[in-house]
């Protein structure tokens, strides 16, 4: 019965999708928990546990010793480096190809580059990027941080600190990327809620502002959330899983080389 109750529901999302103009995918940190990236909050393996945000990822312990956020954002860049794109990030990637006549936006608050990696082609990072570098005055240097770049240094054009491209805790987000994205979320028919604890601001206000404009909002988290209330459809499952199946449903013939 569970198990039928649970197909029915892929098959209203499927045709959801299916009459859909415009689509996001909003993700979190535990899309990229099974890439072996540590969300932040999750029991033993939460990136936090062992350190204290405010002085690895925040602007004011930048300001006060940048070795210590650099070193700390360093470890987690080698991490990423290491680890790859998830059959989850696959498959939504699959999706954009299989809703080819619509259009698709992923809207990612993850640092990690996984969505681009894996093919998606319409990518908001809201929190910047973990692989390249930036001047903090933006002056207008970028560079990708590559692997020689392991101390803090000046910016070689106007000499205020070199910084990784992301959003440190304490600072605001970039508002181009971040009004893109909420004008997305507001003209989105369908918008995926998936890996995230719906606790970082801004940022989680977006499925408010699209389930406000009319979108259904469907959650996938092992786990409830804030937004478990809020949603259309609260899915229990792992992001691989649903968007897996999804793709299966929607495309049950095709064959895609890319997902094995
Ligand atoms: P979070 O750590 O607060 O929450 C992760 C959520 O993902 C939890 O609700 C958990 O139940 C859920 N989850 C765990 N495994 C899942 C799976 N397989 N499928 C679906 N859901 C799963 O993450 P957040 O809400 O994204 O907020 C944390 C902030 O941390 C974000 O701003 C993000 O920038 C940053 N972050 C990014 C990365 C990354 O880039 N991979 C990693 C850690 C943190």
């Amino acid at each position: 019965m569970k198990e039928r109750l649970a197909m029915a529901v892929h098959d209203e999302i499927a045709s959801l999708v299916r009459r859909a103009a415009e689509i996001v995918v909003f993700s979190g940190a535990g899309l990229s928990a099974d890439s072996g990236i540590p969300t932040f909050r999750d029991g033993a393996t939460g990136l936090w546990n062992n350190v204290d945000p405010d002085e690895v990822a925040s602007i004011d312990g930048f300001m006060r010793n940048p070795r210590v956020v650099w070193n700390w954002l360093r470890e987690l860049k080698n991490l990423v480096d290491d680890r790859q794109p998830n059959p989850g990030h696959r498959a939504i990637a699959r999706l954009e190809r299989i809703v080819a006549d619509k259009r698709l936006t992923v809207v990612t608050q993850n640092i990690d580059g996984y969505h681009s990696r894996a093919g998606n082609a319409d990518v908001l990072e809201v929190h910047g990027t973990i692989h390249r570098l930036r001047c903090h005055a933006r002056c207008g240097f970028a560079d990708e941080w590559g692997e020689d770049l392991r101390e803090p240094f000046p910016c070689p054009q106007c000499g205020a600190p070199a910084r990784p491209d992301l959003v440190l805790f304490g600072e605001a987000l970039d508002p181009e990327v971040f009004t893109a994205a909420g004008r997305r979320s507001a003209r989105a028919d369908v918008f995926f809620c998936v890996g995230t604890s719906f606790t970082v601001q801004p940022a989680a206000h977006l499925p408010v502002w699209a389930k406000a404009s009319g979108a259904t909002v469907v959650e996938i988290n092992p786990h409830r959330t804030p937004l478990s209330e809020v949603a259309d459809y609260s899915i229990r499952a792992g992001a691989s899983q649903f968007f897996a199946a999804l793709c299966q449903t929607l495309a049950p013939d095709a064959v895609d080389a890319t997902d094995a």
